[in-house]
């Protein structure tokens, strides 16, 4: 059987962090109904603490959530398939059915936004040129500082 493809909505984000789910994958294992030992509990929740510090938890819960074919089980931003489904609910009632969609273009425009304001306003170029040729040529309103009075003197001692 092939493995479901992701949703290319939302991509998992990039890192270059090393992730405790890729370092340690033994710790994330759960199984839907799990009836846990007590070092399953101990273990589950050594994956939820590193899931809590992971600097990715909150973009890797939101890949987890819209692709429920490849999560059905396993520990996934700190949250259990359980976990997921109910958020999955409350995501729908919020957003409709097509809730990927929806936080996916949330996600576009978040970008865009994110983009026009460190993006500088372009220029102007025809106000600011016919401000240049509109401004007179009055030297003398210059400040006169070290550097031009030195340069004024060497003007002075070439005549
Ligand atoms: S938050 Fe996601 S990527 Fe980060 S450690 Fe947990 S499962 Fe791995």
């Amino acid at each position: 059987m092939s493995r479901p493809e992701a949703d290319p909505r939302i991509p998992f984000p990039h890192t270059d962090a090393r992730l405790a789910c890729r370092t340690n994958p033994g710790w994330f294992v759960h199984e839907y109904g799990q009836s846990s030992s007590k070092a399953d509990r101990e273990r589950i929740e050594q994956a939820r603490q590193a899931c809590r510090r992971c600097p990715i938890a909150a973009d890797c819960l939101k890949w987890a959530l819209a692709n429920p074919e490849l999560t059905p089980t396993g520990i996934w931003a700190a949250t259990v398939s359980r976990e997921r489904k109910a958020l999955r609910r409350r995501l729908q009632e919020r957003h409709g059915l097509d809730w990927v969609g929806v936080v996916a273009a949330a996600d576009r425009a978040r970008e865009q936004a994110r983009l026009n304001r460190a993006r500088p306003p372009a220029p102007d170029p025809a106000p600011a040129a016919s401000a240049m040729w509109a401004r007179p040529y009055e030297p003398w309103r210059e400040p006169l500082t070290p550097g031009r009075q030195q340069r004024n003197r060497e003007l002075l001692n070439q005549t």
